[in-house]
């Protein structure tokens, strides 16, 4: 497990948007940047689901959060602008990203793939990261110093059978990172860095080893340490890395 300790305080009155934050790692990764002082922006497609994480927030007297209810999947352009000038005249800035939202599609040979699924999985995990990053990036200039950061997979280092679109779309998600990485070092206030999450307690985990006992599975809680560190002061100097939370 990735080893560190977060200061209470360690994302006061850091602003902070996570994707997919109704379900999963993104719900417990949202909850824990609240915990540690941060206001949350909550982004996902299920409204029901981000008004629950909304209000346990707001029950444990956390900073209010916001929601964000969008389909990355279907998100076009204007959405991605109107999104913009919201948090724009909201907040005015953005300290923090964490592309969290996935799909994992089939798990099918390249051969017999549906081109559709295939097109799916790559709009949700690599093509809306690629549109939020890029046109939120002026109010991450903004930021004393932003933190943006990916997720990826083991899927995504090594290309394994049968994960198709998702491991490809993994694959992707480092290039965007690195390529990015890149292109800030030295010259800005923001970062970009990779998280591998390892096997970890969720519906898509559970949809991908079905005969997998959940229990024997790390819980979301156990690998928040990395998301902390990255989001916070104590990761100013890492850019461009691919972080294994476990
Ligand atoms: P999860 O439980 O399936 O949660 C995924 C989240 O993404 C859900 O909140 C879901 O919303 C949201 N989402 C999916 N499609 C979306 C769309 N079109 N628009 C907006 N939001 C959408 O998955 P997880 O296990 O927490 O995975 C989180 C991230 O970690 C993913 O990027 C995944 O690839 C990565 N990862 C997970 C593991 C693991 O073992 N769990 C391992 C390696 C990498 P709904 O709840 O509304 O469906």
């Amino acid at each position: 497990m990735f080893e560190y300790q977060a200061p209470e305080d360690l994302l006061k009155d850091r602003i902070i948007l996570v994707t997919g934050a109704g379900a999963g790692i993104g719900r417990v990764a949202a909850k824990t940047f609240a915990a540690h002082g941060a206001t949350v922006i909550l982004l996902g497609r299920t409204l029901e689901k981000l008004e629950q994480v909304y209000d346990e927030i707001e029950a444990a007297g956390h900073p209010q959060p916001a929601l964000v209810p969008l389909n990355l999947e279907s998100a076009q352009e204007h959405d991605f602008i109107e999104l913009t000038n919201t948090l724009e005249q909201e907040f005015g800035r953005i300290d923090g990203i964490l592309h969290n939202a996935g799909l994992l599609g089939v798990r099918t040979h390249i051969q017999t793939y549906d081109p559709v699924i295939w097109q799916q999985v790559m709009q949700v995990n690599l093509n809306a990261p690629f549109m939020l990053t890029q046109i939120l990036m002026p109010l991450l200039e903004r930021s004393e110093n932003a933190s943006i950061v990916f997720t990826s997979s083991s899927v995504g280092r090594k290309g394994r059978a049968y994960w198709g679109a998702y491991g490809v779309s993994k694959f992707a998600t480092e290039g965007l990172m690195q390529t990015l990485a890149d292109e800030v070092e030295n010259i800005s206030n923001i970062r970009a860095n990779c998280i591998n999450p390892g096997a970890t307690r969720t519906q898509m985990r559970s949809s991908a080893y079905p005969a997998e006992n959940p229990a024997s599975v790390t819980a979301p809680e156990d690998i928040m340490p990395l998301y902390l560190y990255l989001m916070g002061r104590d990761s100013l100097e890492v850019n461009g890395q691919s972080l294994d939370a476990q």
